[in-house]
């Protein structure tokens, strides 16, 4: 439920309402807006309507259809900006993340990533706990990986994104990365999700491969719940009949979002295409599509890659890539990284 009060509304009337909910078993969440103040009322109670449209200072009492509430444009009109230090994720700059699919040696992460930030990236990716379909693929090298990564994205000036996969990884990945992400497998990991909501830094949540875009937005209420409100949402395409891609890059789910939701909305065109080939289009569309960032696999050798080969570009077609961003973005009003570092002078 959704309590909208008067513009005029007073403190002590807004305290009132937050009362009576309270009363009725309901959480609050409190958002002050330009002009008023609407509160969210989430849980397992029963408010009763009609008794709140009648305390004073109340302007609209909404019934929200839609299950989640937090995650919504009705709750939070403004989009949200996830801030790490100077990284600004959902404001004017698209923001692009890329690296390998995962880490497998200091030189390869190394090299990696001083090619992504060379092109423009802000961010570096890559995996040390690897969700792999099969049980006998490369899992990833565990605390050695993130250590190699946060180096890495350490000396190129980057922020580090790398996948939790359990509640058991959550401590060591918080002492490396900067965002955690939430891979499609894990989507409706519901303890997992309960957890991160008690984290202290941004989540970014793929889109189960099967999940629905209010599924989806249903596991990002789960960690906004818990009380941390930096959830990034990133589409990497949805499993359907076709069997062209490797998977089916759902690119309408982004204005979709966009407008149920005030959270960031990331696209990641490596999983969503399956096919290097095909990430500079995905990643283009992405971009004119509304999307507020890019995560992007990118890798120096990767016909050597131990996992997602494929689908990792060269560091020449990323630069390339970038190049085209930066006309494209300026088109719909938005920036990105202007120049490649080395230009500016900072880059080896
Ligand atoms: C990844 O980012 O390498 C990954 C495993 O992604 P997803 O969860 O989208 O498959
Ligand atoms: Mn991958």
């Amino acid at each position: 439920m959704l309590v909208v009060m008067e513009e005029r509304a007073t403190e002590a009337q807004i305290e009132q309402v937050v009362k009576r909910l309270v009363e009725m078993g309901m959480d609050v969440h409190r958002s002050t807006g330009v002009t008023r103040t609407v509160l969210g009322a989430v849980g397992q109670g029963h408010p009763v309507k009609g008794l709140i449209e009648v305390l004073d200072g109340v302007h609209e009492v909404l019934r929200i259809s839609s299950p989640y509430k937090l995650a919504s444009r009705t709750f939070k009109q403004e989009p949200s900006v996830i801030a790490i230090d100077d990284v600004r994720i959902g404001g004017d700059e698209v923001i692009v993340a890329a690296g390998p699919c995962s880490a497998e040696s200091e030189p390869q992460v190394r090299a990696a990533a001083a090619a992504v930030r060379r092109a423009g990236a802000k961010i570096l990716r890559g995996g040390a706990f690897k969700p792999r379909s099969s049980p006998y693929s490369f899992q990833g090298l565990g605390e050695e990986g993130l250590r190699m990564l946060r180096d890495a994205a350490n000396a190129e000036n980057l922020k580090l994104v790398t996948e939790v996969m359990d509640l058991s990884q959550i401590e060591v990945i918080d002492k490396y990365a900067h965002i955690f992400q939430v891979g499609a497998r894990n989507m409706q990991n519901f303890t997992l999700l309960r957890e991160l909501g008690h984290a202290r830094k941004p989540v970014l949540l793929k889109r189960g491969i099967s999940a629905t875009i209010e599924e989806w937005l249903l596991s990002a209420e789960y960690v906004l719940s818990g009380g941390n409100n930096d959830v990034i949402l990133c589409e990497r395409g949805i499993r359907t009949f076709e069997t062209a891609t490797r998977n089916t890059f759902d690119i309408s789910a982004i204005p979709v979002v966009k407008k149920l939701s005030h959270l960031p909305v990331v696209a990641d065109p490596s999983h969503g295409a399956g096919r290097r080939d095909m990430v500079a289009p995905m990643a283009r569309a992405a971009v004119a599509a509304g999307a507020d960032g890019l995560i992007i696999e990118v890798h120096c050798d990767p016909d050597h890659a131990l996992s997602d080969g494929a689908q990792s570009m060269f560091p020449a077609q990323f630069d390339r890539l970038m190049a085209e961003l930066r006309i494209i973005a300026p088109a719909i009003g938005r920036t990105i990284c202007l120049e490649p570092v080395a230009r500016r002078g900072w880059g080896s």
